[in-house]
């Protein structure tokens, strides 16, 4: 065996297959939307992020066949060589008046959004507060920056309350760091108490907005705007990834900020501006966003008869507020059975097991979207019965 064979990568691997966390990708052979075809097969999509349907809408997808018929197929160079068209800065205007915030800033996603802007914003001598069910992407974006982080207890506002006081004399920038809406339970960060915490003690807030972009707020303007907080929170962090049904990340905020992240935002000086196909989809997805709330208002109704149907039947359905509903088996195998099974009757819908979640807190995680239609809910709750019988889940 030669040194170029990466055995200890091998190795690695035949770890994961012993712990039985090893596996394949699943292969989408058509459109995300709700249903689809997924390794051959037929199903009713329940796994996808496209919470408003966007990804496989007509009106984005001739915005985006024009732009690349008078814009071509990429933008030729980061944002501050030459990269910065005329397209970018119009769907950054649109997402900053739709968000009803000074200025907004566009990155290739919000994992990279994450990763530049909090090792911009804070520093040597700073602190980072950081629920410590955040995403990776907020994880890894603290990491790189220079600044001390500590961990609060999972929307536990009494821990919160401690840490500060723990570090507020110790410090000179103090940001207290949330997901918007938590993506494994679906539930909501409590921003109101967290703002008045923050507010009391003299800490900046940041949330990332990732699951609540077009889910939560008015039609989707976020977890902030939800609570009537948009002019309190400092930094909003939104994906065009998800409910946008593109890709792309952006940081919405004071104009100060950034201009700060024109200069200092890593991802965004060193990274290629999106094509000009993905800005214009993501303009004519903002375009209906502001139009009506139409597509926001089904996916809530969706989501409130499934998760109804699922509660009804007895499944732990946890604690999500949100589109995301959790069915937790709490049990690993019986969750990845569940998925197993739930795909040979026509459903899709992943497991996540440990260390995603909690060693006892395996589940199939769902997430209904406006594309749904009752008629493909009802058959997914049937599957959901049959299978949920067999394994003696309810
Ligand atoms: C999905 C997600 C991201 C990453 O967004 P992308 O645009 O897919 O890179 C960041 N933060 C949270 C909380 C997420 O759920």
């Amino acid at each position: 065996m030669g040194i170029h064979d990466l055995d200890f990568i091998t190795a690695k691997l035949n770890e994961l297959k012993e712990q039985g966390v090893y596996r394949k990708l699943a292969v989408l052979e058509s459109p995300s939307d709700a249903r689809c075809i997924i390794n051959g097969k037929s199903v009713i999509n329940l796994s996808s992020n496209n919470y408003l349907g966007l990804a496989n809408n007509p009106r984005m997808k001739k915005a985006s066949i024009e732009a690349i018929e008078k814009w071509g197929v990429g933008a030729g160079a980061v944002r501050t060589i030459i990269g910065n068209m005329s397209l970018h800065e119009e769907l950054e205007k649109k997402l900053a008046e739709f968000k009803h915030v000074e200025a907004v800033l566009v990155f290739s996603s919000g994992f990279t959004a994450n990763a530049g802007v909090i090792q911009a914003v804070v520093d040597k001598g700073d602190v980072i507060i950081s629920d410590e069910l955040n995403h990776a992407s907020i994880i890894d974006g603290s990491r790189l920056s220079k600044a001390d982080v500590v961990r609060y207890k999972h929307s536990d506002m009494a821990d919160l309350e401690r840490v500060i006081n723990e570090v507020k004399d110790k410090y000179n920038v103090k940001l207290i760091i949330t997901d918007g809406v938590f993506s494994m339970d679906g539930d909501i960060a409590k921003l109101p108490e967290i703002v008045e915490l923050a507010e009391k003690h003299g800490c900046l807030t940041y949330v990332d907005d990732a699951h609540s972009s077009g889910v939560l707020g008015n039609g989707g303007r976020g977890s902030a705007h939800h609570f009537g907080l948009s002019d309190r929170v400092d930094i909003q962090i939104g994906t065009l990834s998800k409910a946008i049904g593109v890709v792309g990340g952006y940081v919405a905020g004071r104009k100060n900020l950034i201009e700060w992240l024109n200069h200092r935002g890593r991802p965004f000086l060193f990274s290629t501006a999106a094509p000009p196909s993905v800005a214009a989809a993501c303009i004519e997805a903002v375009n209906i966003l502001s139009e009506s709330t139409e597509l926001s208002d089904k996916m809530w109704d969706n989501a409130k008869y499934f998760k109804q149907k699922l509660d009804a039947l007895g499944f732990n359905t946890g604690k999500s507020e949100t589109p995301i509903t959790p069915v937790i088996t709490g049990d690993t195998q019986k969750a990845v059975m569940l998925s197993k099974r739930l795909f040979e009757e026509g459903v899709f819908a992943q497991s996540i097991v440990f260390p995603t979640v909690a060693k006892d807190g395996a589940r199939v995680r769902t997430i209904v979207t406006a594309a749904h239609t009752k008629n493909d809910l009802d058959e997914a709750v049937a599957a959901f019965e049959k299978v949920g019988k067999e394994l003696d889940l309810i």
